[in-house]
């Protein structure tokens, strides 16, 4: 872990109660839960702070009374990621305690939260949310951005401007490709002028370290911090936050407003424990914002009963219709590479292609088969490349195809969100595999056609089988262009 260390603060005087608080830890706690072992201040500091009573502690690891009155069993709940799950608590021997200790291995990777290790958080006096770090004096954000909407773009942005103002649930629906990050945007410059704390959480690293950026060049006077698995973690306060949905076990009663990206996305939509962590991270009264392209019906309900606001953008900002996939069969596809063969098909539309000097995407359902058939793909041109969601490189790849240095990627995830690829063509291969759910495939289309000077592309979704996901996708893309377009 690590942590970037400000200054350190000038003594305070001991002459009040309130002096006696280190602003810096103060600013940094205030809505985190944060392991007490893992801390960037110095354990006197702490223990000041926590005989103080401005510092509450909890443990990580509790024991909870058995649902099950049958079978006296113990049950345990992890404060930091709610877990409950028995499967992810472990025993070791703890040097700690000198006893066997149990901790919660479902959110290791964020070091151990355990039966004797406490969780942190701030229960002292106040900052006030307008305040920079550390500092007396008043701080105005500035909202910086030059961009246009179309109508449909302006409608939503400031339906959603609506919905910070009366403090309520929202549903965004937005097909990709319709701009929906610049939307968020006047909506987050409403909230920091109401001085409320914003989070805005995704469930992929890679589209914080992609939002992030942009984010903090529209808001130039606010410190804007983006949280992932090993980020460095500054130790100052952030009224803007731009976080993966993991990081948010780490924070308690934090946000005034949660903005929950690509909400029917993996693994948010499977993992309840990340849903529990939105929860926990923003206020009792705190609305949660859904952003997504592809809403699940349960999402809908849910925003319906709690009497959200809704916007719907179903053209894309260029205003072309969404590109509509269509189906061609690659029977045994599996087997003939396993002998090193790839289809026919398959080769014929790589090599019109290459031939046609379009950029491409062929999306494979195992990292196993994308490998196989890398050799076999580069036989046609060695520049040839393949990308998997844990490639350190994936960033420069998908950049070298936008700029024609490689002719196409072979790819096993959804790739780059907001990266144009102009004039990109994209096959899906094994479409009927369990992995493409139809907003998987949703997504995946969504690749396509996305600049206006070139707004169509091959879309094209090879199968051993058509399945109902695969039916789903296309009769929503069908189903959005024909929407009426509201201007
Ligand atoms: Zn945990
Ligand atoms: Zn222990």
């Amino acid at each position: 872990m690590h942590f970037k260390l400000n200054k350190t603060q000038p003594a305070q005087k001991l002459s009040s109660p309130s002096n006696l608080i280190n602003y810096q830890l103060r600013d940094f706690l205030t809505g985190r839960l944060w392991l007490r072992d893992h801390s960037p201040f110095m354990e006197e500091t702490i223990n000041k702070h926590v005989q103080m009573g401005y510092i509450q502690t909890i443990p990580g690891v509790q024991t909870i009374a058995s649902t099950n009155k049958l079978f006296s069993k113990i049950n345990y709940i992890c404060n930091r990621c709610q877990n409950q799950n028995p499967e992810f608590f472990a025993t070791f021997n703890c040097a700690n305690c000198e006893q066997i200790c149990v901790y919660c291995r479902h959110c290791i990777n964020m070091g151990r939260v355990s039966n004797c290790s406490d969780l942190m958080k701030w229960s002292g006096p106040k900052r006030k949310l307008n305040l920079p770090n550390h500092s007396k004096s008043n701080h105005s954000h500035i909202f910086h951005w030059e961009g246009t909407f179309t109508p449909q773009q302006k409608k939503a942005s400031e339906e959603l401007i609506d919905s910070v103002k009366k403090n309520r649930y929202h549903l965004t629906h937005a097909v990709c490709g319709a701009g929906k990050t610049e939307i968020l945007f006047p909506a987050i410059a409403e909230c920091l002028k109401r001085n409320k704390r914003v989070c805005v959480a995704t469930p992929r690293t890679d589209v914080v370290l992609e939002l992030a950026p942009r984010i903090q060049k529209v808001f130039p006077n606010t410190f804007v911090q983006a949280l992932y698995g090993g980020a460095i973690v500054e130790n100052r306060f952030s009224p803007l936050i731009v976080a993966t949905t993991h990081q948010l076990y780490r924070f308690i009663e934090a946000f005034d407003i949660v903005i929950v990206d690509e909400a029917d996305a993996f693994p948010y939509t499977f993992d309840k424990t990340l849903q529990q962590a939105v929860n926990k991270a923003k206020k009792p009264d705190a609305p949660i914002f859904y952003v997504t392209a592809t809403p699940s019906e349960d999402l809908i309900e849910k925003v319906k009963k709690l009497k959200g606001g809704y916007s719907f953008i179903p053209r894309r900002y260029h205003g072309h219709p969404l590109p509509i996939p269509r189906y061609d069969t690659l029977f045994n596809y599996q087997k003939q590479m396993a002998k090193g063969k790839i289809p026919k098909k398959l080769q014929d539309w790589t090599n019109l292609r290459l031939a046609n000097n379009q950029p491409f995407l062929i999306f494979f359902p195992t990292i196993e088969l994308m490998e196989k058939a890398v050799p076999l793909f580069q036989k046609y041109d060695p520049q040839i490349e393949a990308v998997h969601a844990e490639d350190p490189d994936r960033k420069e790849k998908v950049l070298a195809l936008r700029e024609k240095k490689v002719p196409g990627l072979l790819t096993t995830t959804i790739l780059e969100r907001g990266i144009t690829i102009p004039m990109v063509q994209v096959a899906v291969v094994g479409a009927e595999s369990g992995i493409f759910t139809s907003s998987a495939l949703i997504q995946v289309g969504g690749r396509v056609g996305r600049s206006a000077d070139c707004p169509t592309g091959d879309l094209v979704f090879y199968h051993h089988g058509i399945t109902l996901e695969m039916d789903e996708a296309r009769k929503e893309i069908i189903k959005l262009n024909k929407m009426e377009v509201l201007t």
